[in-house]
């Protein structure tokens, strides 16, 4: 009954809102991650970057063409939905890179309170709750975006790295010790975010942490 009522829901969605391709932005097939003509185009191998203190980063796409305009409809156009197509892509980039993919948990990069309200939802957690449904981990909320701050593209390195200190705490600090973790957000730029993120995890006693990112930017 409960598989009865899911197929009902999706069907309805789906009516209303029907699945895209999120790097076309046409109508597809609600069962696909892409279209056949972006799938041919897919690069084969993914891209992996290694932020301060050594930690790997995992991305499938170039921040560049299709990929980058796909991200800013994710992020700034309600494109929402995109993030089941793109944790799809994700997953694979991991699995393809030699990323054991047995992690106790999976997190995200937060966002302010305040900037959630108003874009509707943190695109980083939609994607990292899709990849944990793929990989049948349990997310968590590790990280708390508790001051405000300015917004990182339009800051140099040095002011990225500023930016980003003493904005973010940990949570449920208990559950993450010595467990392996991996933290999704959408872009790696100069990796200021997310190796302050790894930090604060690492310092609450967190074990092995991995990133992982839709696109890591050229
Ligand atoms: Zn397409």
């Amino acid at each position: 009954m409960k598989y009865k009522l899911k197929g009902l829901y999706e069907f309805v969605l789906n009516s209303f809102f029907p699945v895209r391709c999120p790097y076309c932005d046409i109508v597809i097939d609600p069962q696909r991650y892409a279209c056949g003509e972006c799938s041919k185009n897919f690069p084969e191998i993914p891209i992996t970057t290694y932020i301060e203190g050594g930690i790997r980063c995992v991305a499938p796409f170039l921040y560049k063409d299709s990929y980058a305009e796909a991200v800013k409809r994710f992020k700034f156009n309600s494109r929402a939905q995109y993030a089941k197509a793109f944790a799809f892509a994700l997953v694979n980039a991991l699995g393809s890179s030699g990323v054991d993919l047995n992690f106790d948990y999976i997190t995200c990069v937060p966002m302010h309170k305040e900037q959630r309200i108003k874009r509707g939802y943190n695109q980083s957690q939609l994607l990292a709750r899709h990849c944990a449904e793929l990989m049948q981990t349990v997310y968590i909320d590790a990280l708390e975006k508790f001051r405000q701050n300015q917004v990182q593209h339009t800051l140099s390195g040095a002011e990225r790295r500023k930016n980003v200190k003493g904005v973010y705490r940990a949570l449920n600090k208990e559950k993450l010790k010595d467990k392996r973790v991996l933290i999704i957000d959408d872009i790696v730029t100069t990796g200021s975010t997310l190796a302050e993120c790894t930090k604060i995890l690492s310092k609450s006693g967190c074990g092995e942490i991995c990133c992982a990112v839709v696109c890591c930017a050229e």
